[in-house]
């Protein structure tokens, strides 16, 4: 079979740092893989944009075409505006229709949680990831005058909203059965109005999966309460982006939270980051928590599997995801948990944990 190719851009900050960790580790995993991977670095970021004017060559999408998935450290930097590096993001997941944003939080044993009664947390958070509030249109209106307007309208298509939710429910099955559709459409009839009738109808050709829809501020509400009641939660872009911050610090902050942006079905190769930035404040010191970046490499061996590009690749994640629990739970820890152990002391642990699980 042809080698698996992944196209690594470690980014900005921390997110060399965390990379570096993801290489160790699925170097490890090829040793178990039946398919070989073919690993490029590319040195795209803020340093480049810094050198040429740009944060990657201009042709980069045509590059990144050719690859199985791609894997991204962190993108932002304080010498420059957000949205430069980050343009390069949003480009990738817009012009990929990478239109599921996977989120997974779970609270593992061993890390702390602000919630005293410590319940168990395993939820699947599928974000649309191309519409919604984010779909960029809007303008304003007599800029700098006191009668300055801002327009901004929300995107929702019957199309977009029918694809995300599909997939939501093809997870469920494969987990508890439950899927929770958040909605606002008391306050928003239009197009939360469209969101409930289309989820709703996707529904009913799940007859296997428990169904409902709770509204955002009660969402928010019962993520502290009673976060073990959720199982796979269907979100839009803009609430999806809110509810799975939160779901971060649940389950022990930033420097866990994996994300995905993907296109099941899709020509084009699918993203996996980690869901925090490049973190200035502490990039350059050695003590960034990997685990975010290596539990979004272990969604990217299962999605590889899904993809028919990885046999076994389900397999290789759940031992990543086991090997990262079995870490966490005994140490060593960065300082974000509340340990003095570096980021490459982390990813070290993780890598031979995942060589013993392997049999190696
Ligand atoms: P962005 O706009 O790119 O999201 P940000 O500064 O708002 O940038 P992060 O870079 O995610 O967000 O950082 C938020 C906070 O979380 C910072 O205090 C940072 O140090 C901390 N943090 C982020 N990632 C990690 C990590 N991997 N390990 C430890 N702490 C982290």
């Amino acid at each position: 079979m042809l080698p698996v190719r992944l196209a690594v851009i470690p980014g900005d900050g921390v997110g060399p740092e965390v990379t570096a960790e993801v290489l160790r580790v699925l170097r490890v995993v090829e040793r178990r893989s039946q398919v070989p991977f073919d690993i490029v670095e590319f040195p795209w970021g803020t340093d480049h944009y810094l050198r040429t004017g740009h944060v990657a060559p201009p042709d980069f999408l045509e590059v990144l075409r050719g690859f199985d998935a791609i894997l991204l450290g962190a993108m932002g930097d304080p010498r420059v505006p957000d949205h430069i590096p980050v343009g390069l993001v949003l480009q990738i997941r817009r012009q990929f229709d990478l239109y599921v944003n996977l989120r997974p939080i779970r609270l593992v044993p061993g890390v702390p949680t602000p919630l005293a009664h410590r319940p168990t947390i395993d939820i699947l958070f599928v974000r649309e990831n191309t519409e919604g509030e984010y779909a960029q249109s809007g303008g304003r209106l007599y800029t700098g005058s006191k009668d300055e307007i801002a327009v901004h309208t929300a995107v929702f298509t019957a199309r977009g909203i029918e694809r995300v939710a599909v997939y939501a429910f093809e997870r469920a099955r494969r987990r508890r059965r439950l899927v929770t559709s958040v909605s606002k459409a008391n306050a928003l009839p239009h197009t939360y109005g469209l969101w409930d009738e289309v989820v709703k109808r996707v529904a009913s050709r799940y007859p296997d999966v428990t169904f409902e829809t709770v509204l955002v501020d009660a969402m928010a509400y019962h993520m502290v309460r009673q976060p073990d009641r959720f199982d796979v939660v269907v979100a839009s872009n803009l609430f999806g982006d809110i509810l799975t911050d939160l779901g971060a610090a649940l389950q022990g902050g930033l420097g866990l939270a994996a994300s995905a942006n993907l296109n099941p079905d899709g020509p084009y190769p699918a993203m996996f980051e980690p869901v925090h930035g490049s973190a200035p404040d502490i990039a350059g010191r050695g003590i960034a928590n990997p685990v975010g970046a290596i539990w979004s490499a272990a969604l990217a061996l299962e999605y590889l599997a899904h993809r028919g590009r990885l046999p076994g690749g389900d397999r290789l994640a759940e031992v990543v995801v086991q090997a990262i629990t079995d870490v966490l739970g005994v140490g060593p820890h960065t300082p974000d948990l509340g340990g003095s152990a570096s980021t490459s002391d982390v990813g070290r642990a993780i890598t031979e944990r995942v060589t013993e699980l392997m049999g190696l």
